[in-house]
């Protein structure tokens, strides 16, 4: 795969960068990680991203954080050596400790970033979603590389000929299995509160400031999957995927019922990116 990469100080093609033993995110899963999109030198809305990685690492105990402008120096560097015009960045801190016992003792970190090609989703694309109990733990809000759940949600819908899997708890949507998930009923967007059930997304928090500019009502409630299949529009949002509405659920027809206000919301997220390549930020 093209790409370049960063590790133990290290830059290089993607198959140049090799992980240690000592790297717990290979026994334990011990690491966080964080993702952006970018163009022309920029990164969307990398401060918040940066922000997230490092709550995320505090909340966990994780030493030895890199601060900003280390790894705003190690990004740079990573996207003037790859040559890549539009990108994707990936950023894993993994606790380490030089041999395989459950407890840290004094464990350090390291830092793993990679960067790779992105092409922008067309904003008319329209997914096809399955729908995938929710069987993930209690820590949801936290980006960890424990992804396996969603690894096994992801394969479903794949084998379905879906784009993606919406989780369900109960009776209560939840988030997709590496998106966000929100429904347009009657003028209102309405999406799940952030707490330890769903990843308080970046892009999540940007279509809720791009309805309340466009005057849309927001409600952070819990909706239940009757409610999903009955939605006016169904929204998909995510750093890569930025914001997209759905036509289909298990194969029935849903959405479409309020184009105005779903175009609206996509085009506020998809023009931040393509603002990007001119603010270089
Ligand atoms: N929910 C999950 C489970 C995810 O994995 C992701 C992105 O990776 C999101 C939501 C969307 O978050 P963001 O908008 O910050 O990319």
């Amino acid at each position: 795969m093209e790409g370049f990469a960063y590790y133990g100080e290290k830059y290089g093609k993607l198959d140049e960068i090799s992980l240690p033993l000592s790297d717990r995110s290979l026994f334990f899963g011990d690491a966080i990680y964080d993702a952006a999109i970018g163009y022309g030198g920029g990164l969307l809305f990398l401060e918040e991203h940066l922000a997230r990685f490092r709550s995320n690492a505090e909340r966990l105990g994780f030493r030895d954080i890199p601060s900003t402008d280390e790894l705003s120096k190690i990004f740079k560097r990573l996207i003037a050596l790859s040559g890549l015009r539009e990108y994707f960045l990936y950023f894993q801190l993994s606790a380490t400790s030089p041999s395989r016992r459950h407890s840290r003792g004094d464990a350090g970190s390291a830092l793993l970033a990679t960067l790779t090609p992105y092409t922008p989703p067309s904003p008319e694309k329209k997914l096809r979603l399955i729908t995938y109990p929710d069987r993930r733990y209690g820590y949801c809000d936290i980006k960890t590389v424990n992804l396996w759940p969603a690894v096994l949600a992801s394969c479903a819908a794949e084998e379905a000929g879906a784009d993606e899997a919406v989780f369900y708890f109960g009776n209560t949507v939840t988030e997709c299995a590496h998106s966000n998930i929100s429904i347009l009923k009657d003028g209102t967007l309405i999406t799940h509160p952030t707490n330890e059930r769903i990843l308080p997304g970046i892009t999540r928090a940007h279509l809720i400031l791009a309805a309340r500019r466009a005057n849309i009502a927001v409600l952070e409630r819990p909706f239940t999957l009757a409610e999903l299949f009955s939605a006016d529009e169904v929204l998909i949002s995510s750093t890569s995927k930025f914001c997209l509405t759905a036509c289909e659920i298990n194969g029935r027809t849903v959405g479409g019922g309020d184009e105005i206000r779903a175009n609206l919301l996509k085009e506020s997220l998809f023009s931040e990116y393509f603002r990007l390549g001119s603010s270089k930020k």
